[in-house]
């Protein structure tokens, strides 16, 4: 590294030759294995990465392999590392990087679009059409860590300058793997039209992004902002987060709720992150006239929909992809601030080593696990590091 042309290094921080990394073998297998650390190119960094949080989409990807995409085809076999919610220290600079330092703590967005086709230019770069498109002769620059390129269960990353965000001080390593999360949350508002505050708010579904849309609506000023979902406590968290109400759907006309809340026009706007027919068709019937409805689940199957409703009624349906529009900074901006405390949703850390069972907290929601984290170095190493 230290003698590649264009890369800046210290010895501040040595970057080793090669590092440990989890890859995929087949669907459900995760080995781990010894690979060089990646260099830099023009505007990226090096990422040492300190800590990275599970997502439901890492397990789909271990499972099912979809929506990862390498080579041209599915993940498996491919000596590749999965992870997307990852933060460390910058420990490398590509050439022409002076955006950031060796040593700053940092976060990452997922998607560096390729920059040249015309989603790119729009910042809609979570919706890139080269997706995936940079291998063998095709070299069209684009990244999505994790997805189509190497990711974050693994000791070092190179990301675009693009995706990266400074993590403040207040902020611990733990909380810091949350912000493309709730970037997402926040993109989906975004894609809503962002001036939600005064306006109704209901979220479907206490996942993550759930939680943490309820976290960014409150935070952006909309009124009410109810939950909807099938587990006590997790609405519980949604109530710390800031949702003015909370509805548990079992055995209830969750429609007739909303509205008895709400009023019995119905709701402004539906951040829907259950992903099921039955919510899908829940949130066409409790959005008003003129209402907006973000789809931020990946259902599984296709669904039979009120289409009629929604066209008699002038509705507005959006389907989002990650954290796009540079939403993630907007999110960070939030935290920063501690306008919303996501660190409520993280629930279990385990080391880099045990990745295995920490994917088998996330998947069988072992002691109501919500956010896995995993840290690739432990506390103690940490403190030693910024310490010298
Ligand atoms: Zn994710
Ligand atoms: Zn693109």
């Amino acid at each position: 590294m230290e003698n590649t042309p264009g890369v800046t290094t210290s010895t501040r921080m040595p970057v080793p030759d090669t590092m440990k990394a989890w890859v995929i073998g087949d669907p459900d297998e995760l080995v781990q294995v010894e690979k060089p650390v990646p260099v830099p190119s023009r505007a990226e960094i090096l990422i040492r990465i300190d800590a990275v949080a599970i997502c439901a989409t890492d397990l789909e990807i271990i499972h099912y392999g979809t929506p990862a995409l390498i080579e041209g085809g599915s993940p498996f076999n491919k000596n590749f590392t999965p992870g997307h919610e990852y933060m460390g220290t910058v420990a490398a600079l590509g050439e022409g990087v002076d955006e950031f330092a060796i040593g700053d703590r940092v976060t990452v967005e997922i998607h560096a679009g390729c920059g040249q086709c015309k989603r790119c230019r729009q910042g809609m770069y979570t919706s890139c059409l080269n997706y995936g498109l940079n291998y063998g002769d095709v070299k069209k620059g684009h990244r999505a860590n994790g997805f189509t390129t190497d990711g974050g269960f693994t000791e070092y990353a190179v990301n675009h300058i693009n995706t990266v965000i400074k993590v403040p001080d207040t902020m611990s390593d733990e909380e810091a793997t949350l912000v493309v999360t709730a970037g997402t949350s926040m993109y989906g508002l975004t894609e809503l039209g962002g001036l939600v505050a005064g306006e109704s708010v209901v979220v479907m579904g206490p996942g993550p992004i759930g939680l943490l849309a309820v976290a960014v609506a409150k935070s952006l000023g909309a009124a009410p902002v109810i939950l909807t979902g099938t587990r006590d406590s997790r609405l519980k968290i949604g109530k710390e987060l800031g949702a003015d109400h909370v509805i548990n759907v079992k055995d209830t006309d969750v429609v007739g709720k909303v509205k008895d809340i709400a009023g019995q026009q119905g709701v402004d706007y539906v951040v829907e992150c259950a992903g099921t027919e039955t919510a899908i068709n829940d949130a066409i019937h409790m959005t008003n006239r003129g209402g907006k409805i973000c789809f931020a689940a990946f259902p599984h199957d296709p669904a039979t929909i009120d289409l009629p409703h929604v066209v008699k009624n002038n509705m507005y349906m959006y389907g989002i992809r990650g954290e796009g529009k540079s939403a993630t900074h907007r999110a960070m901006a939030f935290m920063a601030e501690k306008r919303f405390d996501a660190s409520l949703i993280h629930t279990h850390t385990f080391a880099l080593d045990d990745l295995p069972e920490a994917l088998r907290y996330a998947r069988e929601r072992v002691d109501d696990a919500i956010k896995v984290v995993v840290r690739a170095r432990d506390a103690e190493q940490q403190l030693k590091a910024v310490s010298k």
